[in-house]
């Protein structure tokens, strides 16, 4: 775990490619047993790792501008790992036999214009998406008990108060993640969405509304309808329409 945490300190240049990464990830968190079936799920040793929480949160909502987000995605996507080194070798084993379900969990995939697709590679953002995926199932079932333990804070698990996932304020959150969803159309970021305002309701309605959040979801709806309609139309007509694209 310690190679995961020291390779994303510093966010914007991860030292290893998104391969390598995702390849780490799965290895230091799952049981042998778990690991191919369902690689997001964690064992209790790490439930209970906060430092390793908040880096891969934080790793997701610093601040960044979109040529940053650009910059990342094809930082992940370029691989100049040392191959010598026996672990990142066996990291990049398991990350290329696990990520393919990341890609496939992405409806714009399939119906997408042909221009858009380069864009969506596993190199370039299956470890962000296993992020994602990591944190969602990492804040568990957060019931009204439990988020009103997390609001005393102090509580041993992640996140251990409201502040843990309000690192860099409540704007700055909604933009991050309204942003990761323009980069990577996962529906995943707005069920974790989801799951913070369960806890951080206060503190996020305001930035919500203020960056038309709910109008940001009905749009992609509306997205992801055309297109899978689109999908059904004759060739001709298509081709049309991915000219306004
Ligand atoms: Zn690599």
């Amino acid at each position: 775990m310690s190679f995961l945490l020291e390779s994303l300190s510093v966010e914007d240049n991860p030292k290893h490619c998104g391969r390598c990464l995702y390849g780490a990830l799965v290895l230091c968190t799952a049981p042998p047993e778990i690991r191919n079936d369902a690689p997001f799920k964690t064992t209790n040793s790490t439930r209970r790792n906060i430092d390793f929480w908040n880096t891969l949160y934080r790793f997701l909502v610093t601040p960044r501008s979109d040529t940053q987000v650009e910059g990342l995605l094809a930082r992940l996507s370029q691989c100049s790992c040392q191959m010598g080194d026996r672990s990142i070798t066996a990291y990049h084993i398991t990350g290329q036999k696990t990520e393919s379900w990341t890609i496939e969990r992405l409806w714009i995939l399939k119906h997408a214009p042909p221009l858009l697709k380069p864009k969506y590679t596993t190199a370039r953002i299956a470890f962000v998406i296993n992020v994602f995926c990591m944190l969602y199932r990492g804040m568990g079932d957060t019931g009204v008990r439990s988020v009103k333990s997390i609001a005393k804070g102090g509580v041993e698990l992640w996140p251990t108060s409201p502040a843990d996932l309000v690192p860099f304020g409540a704007d700055e959150l909604v933009r991050s993640l309204m942003q990761w969803y323009r980069f990577i159309p996962d529906t995943i970021i707005y069920q974790l969405t989801a799951k913070i305002l369960h806890v951080c309701q206060h503190i996020l309605l305001p930035s919500l509304g203020k960056f038309k959040f709910c109008n940001a979801i009905a749009d992609s709806t509306k997205e992801m309808v055309d297109l899978q309609w689109s999908s059904f139309l004759p060739y001709s007509i298509r081709a049309r329409r991915h000219l306004a694209f």
